[in-house]
């Protein structure tokens, strides 16, 4: 009864409904990340308590996705934006730069320790964007967020830090599943051959060789001396597969299993590789502990 005295008081005074306190102070802050495992970073600490997009969906490759007027609108209407930095969104470089005048923009990548990172090959004073294969660095980029998130709305501070070690927790469990299922892979077999260089990070922390047709940017072209010196090292080694990637195109990859097959080694595609860009939203590859499981799947069904 006293709910509607207030309220028809209200329309006495105003002529339409009041607004309580709890109306004037809040509206649901937006976030806007660059890559999926940024987004999923994202969603995984601030749950419903932010609305959240991401710019980049499957099969994209963030090193040549230039920003599109609808991405430009999206990133004006973020109160926080997040990218991974260390250069692996080239070519958003300036427009980041430039939102990071305006409002609060993060690069998550960048917060891990300078000692960490391995140098980009082929560029000078340059260093490896892909973190996110590391799962103990990618922990930094998650702290990182949580962090902004925090700046962003301090009224969640403690809901956003419970969800921040529940998902730390989650990702050292990934990483205990990772060194158990890798294994199953013969030691003298791990060898991970894909088109482009973005599993660096990955073969360092797993103990795998890595080795790449392309550098660790998709700008630069390949060559027929790295086709010739791949396939030295697969028959080499007697390598049984390698990898396409879902965001690179397989022209690269498929010229190797043509290289490898017209000297008499079988080589097989051991099948695609998320490396810069997830699955579908909504499905479990297009989550980052999801991805990460189905690459881990796919490299030791093929290896082993
Ligand atoms: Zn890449």
């Amino acid at each position: 009864m006293k709910n509607i005295a207030t309220f028809s008081i209200c329309i006495a005074l105003f002529g339409f409904g009041c607004s309580t306190k709890n109306e004037q102070t809040t509206s649901t802050p937006h976030v806007v990340a660059t890559t999926g495992m940024l987004y999923d970073a994202v969603i995984n600490i601030a749950k419903d308590k932010v609305t959240a997009e991401a710019i980049m969906g499957p099969g994209v490759d963030p090193h040549l996705y230039k920003a599109t007027q609808g991405d430009l609108s999206k990133f004006n209407k973020a109160d926080l934006v997040v990218y991974n930095g260390i250069l692996l969104e080239g070519k958003m470089s300036e427009i980041l730069a430039k939102l990071g005048r305006q409002k609060l923009v993060v690069a998550a990548a960048e917060s891990i320790p300078k000692h960490m990172l391995k140098s980009a090959i082929g560029y000078k004073d340059a260093y490896d964007p892909h973190v996110w294969f590391d799962i103990n660095r990618w922990k930094y980029a998650v702290k990182s967020i949580s962090k902004s998130l925090v700046s962003l709305d301090s009224t969640n501070q403690a809901f956003y830090q419970k969800n921040t070690t529940e998902y730390l927790l989650q990702l050292d469990s990934l990483e205990e599943y990772v060194i158990q299922r890798l294994k199953e892979i013969p030691k003298d077999q791990r060898i991970l051959v894909t088109a482009h260089d973005a599993f660096v990070y990955f073969g360092d922390a797993y103990n795998i060789q890595v080795e790449a047709l392309q550098g660790i940017s998709t700008v630069a072209d390949f060559g027929l001396k790295d086709i010739a010196q791949i396939t030295d090292l697969i028959i080499d080694n007697n390598i049984k597969a390698i990898f396409v990637e879902t965001s690179v195109s397989e022209k690269s990859i498929n010229a190797v299993v043509t290289g490898c097959r017209e000297r008499g080694h079988d080589i097989r595609i051991g099948g695609y590789l998320y490396s810069d860009a997830m699955g579908e939203f909504g499905t479990e590859e297009g989550t980052y502990i999801g991805m990460f499981k189905k690459n881990i799947e796919t490299i030791v069904e093929a290896l082993k």
